[in-house]
């Protein structure tokens, strides 16, 4: 479960996120969207402790992360993977390196199941066979997909991912979607995915959440935010689905 209760979240004083209190159950696919700037990719980088919020209490599979000591932090960080929304890929790495990077370094998988791993993931992804590739001979699509097969290598509880659409055409946006809602199942995973794709959104959420201007202005299923009555939801969803 990902719990965060009062968050507060400044940049040299500027008010990023405000009050924020969002609950995020256990195999739930909780997808966020709001305007560019609103605050969706530092709510995730709060959630995987690569940010501290300015006050507030983040909580992650039952413990408070806030004010706990960097090992401690990297434990809890084992068991999330991240699709980051630029795709910060190890560059000097073959792709293979680097969807097998977490498993190299917190299992002790044998080589051979690395490299069997590996190959199912690039294949989850419509990456078959790229194993040898380097990255900076990827298209950005590629790239992403690279990240997020690399993302669900070690199987994680929890998945957080920025915007893992953008820049794919129609077809691969909807692989990667059934591979979103697939992963969720397979690793019973909790999954919380930005996007601006409301096509996608509302095709895997279980619930959406609206941030606007730093504040979380409407929470619910799809058939809720549809008929939101909030002018400000009900307009972001028609501006973004046309
Ligand atoms: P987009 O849809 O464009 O990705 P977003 O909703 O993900 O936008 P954020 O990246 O979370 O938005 O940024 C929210 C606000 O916080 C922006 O005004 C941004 O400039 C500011 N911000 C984010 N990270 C930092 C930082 N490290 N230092 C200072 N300001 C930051
Ligand atoms: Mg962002």
């Amino acid at each position: 479960m990902i719990k965060l209760v009062n968050v507060n979240m400044n940049f040299r004083g500027k008010q990023t996120l405000k009050d924020i209190n969002l609950t995020i159950e256990p195999g739930e696919i909780m997808v966020i969207i709001g305007p560019s700037g609103s605050g969706k990719s530092t709510l995730l980088r709060l959630i995987i402790g690569l940010l501290k919020p300015t006050s507030g209490e983040v909580w992650v599979n039952g413990r408070e992360i806030t004010g706990i000591a960097e090992d401690e932090l990297n434990k809890i960080r084992l068991e999330m993977g991240m699709v980051f929304q630029y795709s910060a890929l190890f560059d000097s790495m073959s792709v293979g390196e680097n969807v097998a990077f977490g498993l190299r370094q917190h299992t002790s998988m044998a080589e051979e199941e690395i490299a069997r791993t590996v190959r199912r993931k690039l294949r989850m992804v419509g990456l078959r066979g790229q194993e040898n590739t380097m990255p900076n001979e990827l298209s950005g699509g590629m790239k992403k997909r690279v990240s997020l097969a690399r993302a669900i290598a070690i199987n994680p509880h929890i998945v957080l991912y920025d915007e893992p659409t953008a820049g794919l055409d129609p077809i691969m946006s909807n692989t990667i979607d059934r591979l979103i809602v697939s992963t969720r199942r397979m690793i019973d995973s909790t999954s919380v995915v930005v996007t601006h794709d409301m096509h996608s959104a509302f095709a895997i959420a279980d619930r959406i959440a609206m941030i606007y201007d730093g504040s979380i202005i409407e929470t619910g299923t799809p058939a809720m935010i549809k008929q939101s009555e909030n002018p400000i939801v009900a307009k972001f969803i028609r501006g973004a689905a046309t």
